[in-house]
Parts: structure tokens; C-alpha cells; sequence
């Protein structure tokens, strides 16, 4: 073992349901945008290519549970999204080759300060401020695909102290899980511990301290947080 000055401790990681193996989270990607429906509540244009952005890697919050209410916002946002958990190295993979790169999926929230985001983004800075903060990733275990495909329909949902605000289905991403993982790999060099957060449908919403918060995605599992 190296001799550092600090002992950061263990890496960030999320547990693989059925054993007691954990995944350690290399990077955490993000899509911009892929709903159509919310594509247009943000008032954005919906012939815009998809894009990409990171969140830090222990921004993850494994499992969900207790999350602080973050610093500087009065407008914190919940976005329900497909997680896409990368098990094999790939860059530049063609879509019908990309099944092969992705180990298991989940479901995540990416948490953001829509206020900051907004400002940056008027402002053409870069939109750290609003999506790579501390506990903005809360993410359900991830469920390994064991070798079956990897889903393409299901119903993602995400409700606010019960009452539904997002509702839609996987199968109306723009970009579909594959053509993610093809399209990432042609700006980065996709590896093992890599997550994908696919993108958010629309019925995106604010989050007070109290707030209970339960996101699922049919089929692959659920994710619940608490915003204290
Ligand atoms: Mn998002």
C-alpha cells in the first residue's frame, strides 16, 4: 500500500443485488438531456444533440436514506433517471456492441441546484455549481444483468411524500440505453466502475427539508430519500 499523508478510506460503491460483492464507482456520467417532455418543460430545443456532464464520485449515495438539504439553493430539484453500471473497458463501441460494455443497471436521482444550474448556464459557465455537489446521487443497488439484455421499456416514477411527479417509461429516452454507452464512448474511454445517469423525464420539481422522496424504475429496483 502506498504511504498517503491521508487515508481517504474506502471508495465510494454500491452493492450488487443477489451477493455481497460491492461495485466501486470509478465515474459518474451524466446525459443531459433525453425526454423529449422534459426537453420542453426546460424550454430547450428538442433538435439539440444529447451531452454529458460529471458529478464527483463520492457524490453517491448508496442506497439512498438521510440526504442534507445542499448549500446556496432555494431551488433544489429531483430528477428520477436509468443508471447504466459500465463492466468492460470501451471506446468508441458501435451501439449494437454496446450491450457487452454494461455489467447491471439501477435507479438513481440526480439531485440538482436548478437555481445554480440556470444562473451557469445563462451565465455560459460550466454547471458544476448545480449538479456536482455533495450527496447529489443517490442510487438504488445495482442489479446485474447476469447476462440478459439490458432493459429497454419499464416504468420510471418518482414520488414526493407519496403523491407521483414523475411517471414516464424507459422506452421513450431519445437516446436508448445502448446508443448512451455508444455515443459516451466516443469522447471517453469507458471503464469498469463507470455509472451512466441517463437522462430525466419530465415532472422535475422542488425539494424541502422533511421531504420523502421514493424513485423506482420497473423491473430493476427502487431508491428512497429523506431530505433533512
Ligand atoms: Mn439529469
Amino acid at each position: 500500500m502506498p504511504d498517503y499523508v491521508f487515508d481517504l478510506g474506502a471508495r465510494p460503491a454500491l452493492p450488487v443485488l443477489g451477493t455481497d460483492k460491492l461495485f466501486a464507482v470509478r465515474r459518474i456520467y451524466c446525459v443531459g438531456r433525453n425526454y423529449l417532455d422534459h426537453i420542453k418543460e426546460m424550454g430547450n430545443d428538442d433538435r439539440d444533440p444529447p451531452f454529458f456532464f460529471q458529478k464527483p464520485t463520492d457524490a453517491i449515495v448508496p442506497m439512498g436514506g438521510k440526504i442534507p438539504y445542499p448549500p446556496l439553493t432555494k431551488n433544489f430539484h429531483h430528477e428520477v433517471e436509468y443508471v447504466l453500471a459500465i463492466g468492460r473497458e470501451g471506446f468508441e463501441v458501435a451501439p449494437d456492441a454496446a450491450s457487452g460494455c454494461v455489467y447491471g443497471v439501477a435507479v438513481g436521482i440526480d439531485l440538482t441546484r436548478r437555481d445554480l444550474q440556470f444562473e451557469a448556464r445563462d451565465a455560459k459557465r460550466p454547471w458544476e455549481i448545480g449538479k456536482a455537489f455533495d450527496h447529489a446521487a443517490p442510487c438504488s443497488p445495482l442489479k446485474p444483468l447476469s447476462g440478459g439484455p439490458v432493459p429497454a421499456k419499464g416504468t420510471i416514477e418518482l414520488a414526493v411524500n407519496g403523491a407521483t411527479k414523475q411517471k414516464s417509461d424507459i422506452e421513450l429516452m431519445i437516446w436508448n440505453a445502448v446508443e448512451v454507452v455508444s455515443q459516451l464512448s466516443r469522447g471517453y474511454r469507458l471503464m469498469p466502475g463507470d455509472l451512466i445517469f441517463t437522462g430525466t423525464p419530465a415532472g422535475v420539481g422542488p425539494l424541502v427539508r422533511g421531504d420523502k422522496v421514493d424513485a423506482s424504475l420497473e423491473g430493476v429496483g427502487s431508491v428512497s430519500i429523506e431530505i433533512v
